[in-house]
């Protein structure tokens, strides 16, 4: 049998963050809590980390996840950034509620920083507690884990636990804790924490290591930096495409949220759109719509541009050449998006080939379905079934439409389209299921697992995350999760609940 000391966890870390300069990071320890429980376990993305489910189980499991107990091989740091937050520029953020724990490499050979949200005041906590409410945790386990199902890159939950004690919100909350993993934590405001000092020595050490983990091939160019400058634009232009291709709403584009990674970060008052509106906004602190679903391309820019200005000093001999080098890469922004963005539009509604004119009937579906009311998923969905030729079959998709016959002329077109493709429909219909997910979190459905878990039901948390964990599949048994909420379901607006 095995003693309870077997059953520890061993992480094998090697911490490549934590030997870069000292000003880099504050070292500091988590702040134990008062009654660690382990709600939720990740357990697959455990055993990809190299991790024994099992060992994380044990109570010594639990003990390190909380942040109680330090497990050997961990140099925990606070990391320095600044930020654009809604373009105001503030000189110092930084991690002041998460701890970097260490690196782990995982079984694809990838370096992924182990991360602990909520685990107490850092030298970078303001007035902040340091902790993080149960409700928040939860939707960036939920978000991440079905962005993850959904192939689009983002950081993803390890684990959720509770702490045993209150935090203090705008009402008393139960406080909790996310166990974060990412291919890393470097963001565009953490260049600028540096180059706002004009620390240009820094800005060249951060560069060459995130060029050294993210983009090695960089190292070998004539102009490492401008290539580094490219990759990162090349990520952030796809992945702003894919959010948008599937109807989400990050809430919270500041710098200090965008990560080097090109991962999505920091799930606060994100959410995925029920009837599709292009200037659809939730969250309860962008009052101008600096975030809604449809400047999500000109922030990326605005983001990228910020971080173009950082590498400055590395980028040419003179300021001109610099500023043309920054320049060249930020220009490949508009290409690299409209690529993704329209090539996945076509896709979704089954062109598969490329044409003149497709890019004008996609956005014109999406002009009546903005009109219409009709909800994102369900839309592009429903064309999955019905894009064959018959459309005595098309009531399914009409009825999603306020005025069913505003689809029925797009779909006159659309026919027409379909018809110059040779390939049998099943075979389009197939391609068209797995970029047209059927099952999303959808935001009442998140609120409602959120609710039930505040009164210790985990039941609706485990039920979503398990479809959502298979979003191109059709699930029979599952299809009340693709319902758009009930008019007393709707949630507006969603809290960073910090
Ligand atoms: P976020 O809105 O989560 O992106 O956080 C923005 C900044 O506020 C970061 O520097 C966070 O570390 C900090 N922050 C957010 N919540 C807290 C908190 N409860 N305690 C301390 N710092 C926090
Ligand atoms: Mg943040």
């Amino acid at each position: 049998m095995n003693s309870p000391s077997d059953l520890a966890p061993v992480f094998a870390f090697d911490n490549s963050y934590a030997r870069l300069p000292e000003h880099f990071y504050a070292r500091v320890l988590p702040t134990p809590v008062a009654e660690p429980v382990l709600l939720r376990l990740n357990r697959a993305l455990a055993e990809q980390l190299g991790l024994a489910p099992a060992a994380l189980c044990s109570p010594a499991g639990a003990a390190m996840l909380a942040g109680n107990q330090i497990p050997n091989g961990a140099e925990p740091i606070a990391m320095a950034y600044a930020g654009h937050q809604f373009a105001q520029f503030v000189p110092s953020l930084g991690d002041g509620r998460a701890i970097l724990l260490g690196e782990l490499i995982d079984r694809d050979g990838v370096r992924r920083d182990i991360h602990l949200k909520g685990a107490g005041r850092t030298p970078f906590s303001r007035a902040g507690d340091g902790r993080a409410a149960l409700g928040p945790v939860l939707r960036e386990y939920l978000l991440g884990e079905a962005m993850a199902a959904l192939g689009i890159p983002t950081t993803r939950a390890l684990a959720m636990v509770a702490t045993g004690e209150e935090v203090y919100r705008e009402r008393i909350e139960r406080g909790a804790l996310l166990v974060r993993v990412a291919a890393g934590h470097v963001r565009v405001g953490t260049f600028e924490y540096f180059a706002r000092r004009g620390d240009t020595e820094a800005v060249k050490t951060l560069a060459d290591y995130v060029i050294n983990r993210h983009d090695p091939a960089c190292a070998e160019a004539e102009q490492p930096y401008a290539a580094l400058l490219e990759q990162v634009v090349k990520r952030q232009a796809e992945l702003i495409a894919q959010w948008m291709l599937v109807g989400f709403i990050h809430g919270v584009m500041n710098t200090d949220n965008v990560a080097i990674s090109g991962e999505t970060i920091d799930y606060g008052p994100c959410a995925f759109m029920d009837s599709f509106h292009p200037q659809t906004v939730y969250s309860s602190i962008d009052h101008f719509g600096r975030y809604a679903w449809d400047r999500q391309p000109r922030i990326g820019y605005w983001n990228l541009t910020q971080f173009a200005n950082c590498l400055l000093p590395l980028l040419g001999a003179d300021e001109d050449d610099a500023k043309q080098a920054a320049r060249a890469a930020l220009d490949s922004y508009g290409k690299a998006f409209e690529a993704r963005y329209y090539g996945g539009l076509r896709t979704k509604i089954g062109l598969l080939d490329a044409r003149a004119g497709d890019e004008d009937l996609a956005l014109d579906l999406l002009g009546r379905m903005a009109a219409q009311q009709a909800d994102f998923t369900n839309t592009f969905r429903a064309l999955c079934d019905v894009a064959a030729a018959d459309p005595a079959r098309d009531a399914p998709v009409r009825a999603l439409f306020d005025d069913p016959s505003a689809f029925d002329q797009w779909a006159v077109q659309w026919r027409t389209r379909l018809a110059t493709q040779t390939q049998p429909d099943s075979q389009r219909q197939a391609i068209m299921r797995v970029a047209n997910p059927a099952y999303i979190p959808r935001n009442h459905r998140v609120q409602q697992a959120i609710d039930a878990a505040n009164k210790g039901d985990l039941g609706p948390l485990e039920r979503l995350l398990e479809v959502v964990s298979r979003p191109f599949a059709e699930q029979p048994t599952q299809t009340e999760y693709r319902q758009p909420p009930r008019p007393d379901e709707v949630v507006e607006r969603t809290f960073c609940g910090t």
